[in-house]
C-alpha cells in the first residue's frame, strides 16, 4: 500500500514551526508535545518528524534510527513524567489511531500517552 502524505496536516504545520506547541521532548527524529485538548491529566502526543501517515506506514518504511528514536522517546517521557507502573507511577496507556475505523483525525502518525487518572477499560462498545 502506498500512503499519500498530506503536507498540510496540522502536525506537519507544527513540525515546520507554523503552529506553536508545548514541547515535552525533541530529538533528531521525534517531537513530543502536549495535546491541545487533553483527555487525562497527562496527554502527550509523540510524532516522528518524517512524513508517515500511521503506525504501519512508519513501522514498515521508517529507518531503524527513526524507529528506535521514536520508541526511546516514549520510554524517556514515561520516566520523566514519573508514570512508570511500579516505579512510583500508576501507569499509562498508549494509543495510536489509524484510518477511519481507528478514528484518526490527524493523518500524521502519533502515539498518545495518557496518564494521571484511571483510564477505564480499553474500549467501550458503541
Ligand atoms: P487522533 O484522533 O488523530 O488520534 O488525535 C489527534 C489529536 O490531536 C487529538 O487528541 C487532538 O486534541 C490533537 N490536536 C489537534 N489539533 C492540535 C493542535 O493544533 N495542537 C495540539 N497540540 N494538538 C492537537
Amino acid at each position: 500500500m502506498a500512503y499519500v502524505y498530506d503536507t498540510q496536516n496540522i502536525f506537519a504545520k507544527i513540525l515546520r514551526g507554523e503552529i506553536p506547541n508545548t514541547t515535552v521532548m525533541e530529538t533528531d527524529h521525534t517531537l513530543a508535545f502536549n495535546d491541545i485538548t487533553p483527555q487525562a491529566p497527562t496527554h502527550v502526543l509523540v510524532v516522528p518528524k518524517g512524513p508517515y501517515v500511521c503506525y504501519d506506514h512508519f513501522a514498515l518504511e521508517a529507518s531503524d534510527a527513526e524507529i528506535v528514536d521514536f520508541n526511546r522517546v516514549i520510554g524517556q517521557i514515561c520516566v520523566e513524567l514519573g508514570i512508570q507502573p511500579g516505579e512510583g507511577g500508576n501507569g499509562y496507556r498508549l494509543i495510536s489511531n489509524a484510518g477511519s475505523d481507528g478514528v484518526q483525525d490527524v493523518p500524521h502518525l502519533h502515539v498518545h500517552i495518557l496518564s494521571g487518572r484511571p483510564l477505564g477499560r480499553m474500549l467501550s462498545r458503541p
